[in-house]
């Protein structure tokens, strides 16, 4: 198979702190023989577990690129046994756009696994960490959050694999992650996605949702450098003792959880994030933007539960996911 052209600019495997980059090469107008250069830290202290730990798989979610960023510029290598690999800009060109998908090439990183070494820039970086880095792991955490068009309950989430084993061990990294919310979820369309090839590759994967709307509060920032701090503390990889607190399982058990939008409008939520709702509860109306007079549309719940995630912009368009109701597990 063709060799992925993304160099690091440090050693992937040496004892100490190096900070640089992967260097992807990017011919375009403005640099011939140009890069996209994405940020990496590596942190190694002799033999141990590796976590690789990455933020800003989409561009426009922000907990987990500043955690990251915060983790790199602080861990030292006398505090861990093993090595972190830290990647706060995964899609580095969408992260500076503020976009979820890539400027470049306009591909959904998280959408683009397995990659392709001879594909577009996205598809290259996610090559990249498919053959090279997610093999070097024992343990992956990827960071998101809702974006620009979604707002998230907080909560760190795993999903339903066929290896019980690996179910299981992801399943505790989760619970060590230790969000407000813990949670099994169900994708919609996870075929291309990071998560399924990490978990294809038999590795402890625990992903979030810290919020969204594009932007990130003190709040969801404190559970994300929390949550990365008591992983690798899981791990073996850090020295100290987790902080953990109570947190609430959830579980999306079928598409029922899902309510999505036929119509295009002004968005009304009738519920809140965090809001209980029975089966058939009105969660929100859509009125035109069109013309006045008008009545509205109402949409329900498909199932009793938890309004664990909700449309952001107060404009909606067909086919948008409007709310999402999980199950709460007693
Ligand atoms: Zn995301």
């Amino acid at each position: 198979m063709t060799a992925n052209p993304i160099r690091p600019t440090i050693p992937l495997d040496r004892d100490g702190v190096h900070h640089g980059f992967l260097r992807l090469p990017h011919s375009r107008n403005d640099s011939a023989w140009g890069a996209v250069m994405i940020p990496i830290t590596v942190v190694q202290n002799g033999n141990g577990p590796t976590a690789l730990l990455t933020g800003g798989n989409h561009g426009d979610e922000y907990e987990g690129p500043v955690a990251l960023q915060q983790l790199a510029a602080t861990l030292t290598a006398d505090r861990i046994t093993g090595r972190v690999i830290i990647v706060p800009f995964f899609n580095a060109p969408a992260v500076q756009a503020g976009t979820r998908v890539s400027p470049i090439d306009q591909v959904n990183l998280n959408r683009a696994f397995p990659g392709d070494p001879a594909g577009t820039a996205t598809s290259k970086i996610a090559d990249y960490f498919n053959r090279v880095l997610v093999p070097m792991a024992d343990v992956v955490l990827d960071f998101h959050s809702g974006g620009k068009t979604l707002d998230f309950l907080p909560f760190a989430a795993i999903h339903i694999l066929p290896d019980a084993r690996q179910q299981a061990a992801s399943e505790a990294a989760m619970m060590a992650f230790n969000a407000p919310y813990s949670m099994r979820m169900l994708e919609i369309d996870g075929a291309a996605m990071y998560d399924t090839a990490v978990e294809a590759q038999g590795k402890v994967f625990v992903t979030t949702e810290l919020g969204g709307g594009g932007t990130a509060t003190t709040q969801t920032i404190g559970i994300a450098r929390k949550g990365a701090r008591n992983l690798l503390i899981h791990a073996g990889i850090l020295n100290g003792r987790p902080d953990i607190a109570p947190s609430v399982m959830l579980d999306m058990p079928d598409s029922d959880c899902f309510v999505i939008s036929n119509d295009a409008g002004l968005f009304e939520p009738l519920v809140d994030l965090g809001d209980t709702v029975t089966k058939d509860q009105p969660v929100a109306r859509i009125w035109s933007v069109d013309r006045s007079g008008q009545p509205p549309v109402t949409y329900t719940a498909n199932r009793a539960g938890l309004v664990t995630a909700r449309h952001f912009p107060g404009v909606i368009q067909m086919g948008d996911c409007m709310t999402v109701v999980a199950v709460v597990l007693t």
